[in-house]
């Protein structure tokens, strides 16, 4: 199975580097423009071109095309698309700064009320690629509603890359060769297609699926459960500890959807269960939705589950809070496959009573060779178990030295600054980092 990833993820990693680099490659190895004019202004044209290419295959690496993020997994496809989106930044930026200082009566072309139209694209390009980079990079502390900051990267990244093309066509002296000509065009037909299938196809898609509410249950700490099934009978397959992406009150057109683990087996995938904490604006409607509402649910995504590593022998899942969503597909799907590894869960909590599925996991303590080991912040009077948050100390308590090594494949999921403590910690305890594994609830 790793193998079989290994190869996708060389297979697009080729691909990213070819689409990349093919129209610097002709620039440089093919036949020179029709009025080429020095290697300076070529080199200036060169790291736009790398840049607008880099910036058009993040479309595609957002775009959800479940085959494409699968040998990577999503929170490394969305922090690959935020650092190569800062490098396309820096690459265009580049691009007019090269020229200014190769030829200073450039600059007169900043002046979009004089400049021609060529320029004045490639200035507005600029101009709103900043705005993109700005608003993404600082979008929390600027207090911007996720919702209408994920509205507007929509429609300004694909103005920046469709000001860009035009910026190219018509400068028209590197699209003057057939070669360049075909190559430019393929690029702005992909990029109309990519659109076209997020923005109509995809969602149309969704909406001849729709999922219904079947159930929606109080769990402990704040958090529901809704319990969804195919209008049309179908299942979702799914690996245990994937998430899926919801849209609910609204189309899959609105494109407001949110990511949430399911936390269901996996070897019931006719039906599944998302189990949802109630801590924002989108969060706190699921105490009101009804049986037979609508839901439309994309999914599975994710790289965040056992199946990935039949090889493991032990598990140890580490879960703080909601966090426990994932793993509990995979405690879930362990019991229903009888599956026999020894598993040890670290679950931390605020205090006992919002403990989410304690009851149920203390069931499936008795179905699965499963530990569990609380730590809660505020235990009550008589707790004899693990006081505050999770230590190194409390961790080697519990693993045996036998645990540490190979054969180990270690989960997390809580929140990110427990993740990083104790990713820490398992890394002092001596565990290599391929074996840890973890799901981020904010890779956005
Ligand atoms: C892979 C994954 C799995 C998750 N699984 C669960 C789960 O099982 N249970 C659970 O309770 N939560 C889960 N979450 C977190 C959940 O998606 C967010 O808490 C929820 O989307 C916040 O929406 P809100 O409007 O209620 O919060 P708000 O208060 O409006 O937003 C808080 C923050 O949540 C993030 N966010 C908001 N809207 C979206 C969106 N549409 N898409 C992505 N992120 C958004 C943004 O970073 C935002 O700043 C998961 C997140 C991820 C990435």
């Amino acid at each position: 199975m790793r193998n079989q990833y290994k190869l996708k993820q060389i297979l697009w990693i080729s691909l990213f580097f070819l689409l990349v680099f093919t129209p610097i490659g002709v620039l440089i190895a093919g036949p020179a423009p029709s009025s080429s004019r020095s290697v300076w202004l070529d080199f200036s044209v060169g790291l736009g071109f790398v840049g607008l290419a880099l910036m058009a295959v993040q479309f595609a690496l957002t775009a959800r095309i479940k085959w494409l993020k699968e040998p990577f997994g999503s929170d490394l496809i969305y922090h690959f698309h935020r650092q190569i989106s800062i490098a396309a930044f820096f690459l265009i930026l580049a691009h007019p700064i090269s020229l200014f200082i190769l030829d200073a009566r450039y600059l007169r072309l900043l002046n979009i009320f004089s400049a021609p139209w060529r320029a004045r694209a490639g200035v507005f390009s600029v101009i709103l690629l900043i705005l993109v980079v700005i608003s993404s990079e600082y979008r929390k502390k600027m207090k911007i509603p996720y919702d209408l900051w994920k509205f507007w990267h929509g429609i300004l990244t694909t103005l920046v890359v469709a000001t860009a093309l035009l910026h190219i066509f018509l400068v028209g002296n590197y699209v003057s060769l057939p070669l360049t000509r075909m190559i430019w065009i393929v690029y702005s037909v992909s990029f109309i297609a990519l659109l076209s299938y997020t923005r109509i196809i995809y969602p149309l898609k969704l909406m001849r699926n729709p999922y219904e509410v079947i159930a929606l249950n109080e769990e402990r700490g704040d958090s529901w459960t809704i319990r969804l099934r195919s209008t049309k009978g179908r299942s979702l397959p799914f690996q245990p500890g994937q998430f899926a992406w919801i849209t609910a009150w609204k189309t899959p057109f609105s494109d407001s959807e949110h990511p949430f683990s399911i936390s269901s087996s996996a070897e019931r995938p006719e039906e599944i269960a998302l189990t949802i904490k109630d801590l924002g604006k989108f969060t706190s409607t699921i105490k009101q939705m009804q049986p037979g509402q609508k839901i439309y649910v994309d999914g599975a995504h994710g790289s965040f589950s056992i199946d990935r590593y039949p090889a493991a022998q032990k598990l140890v899942f580490i879960a703080g809070g909601i966090g426990i969503t994932p793993i509990m597909s995979m405690l879930r799907s362990m019991a229903d496959r009888g599956d026999k590894r020894p598993v040890k869960l670290f679950y931390n909590n605020r205090d006992w009573d919002s403990v989410t599925f304690r009851e149920e996991i203390a069931a499936i303590e008795k179905k699965i060779d499963l530990q569990v080991i609380y730590t809660l912040e505020i235990p009550p009077q008589a707790w004899d178990g693990e006081q505050g948050y999770l230590t190194e100390d409390i961790i080697r308590k519990y693993l045996p030295l036998n645990w540490i090594g190979q054969q180990t494949e270690i989960f997390m999921c809580g929140p990110q600054i427990m993740m990083e403590i104790v990713e820490r910690q398992c890394q002092n305890l001596g565990f290599n980092d391929k074996h840890i594994h973890y799901e981020l609830f904010n890779f956005v």
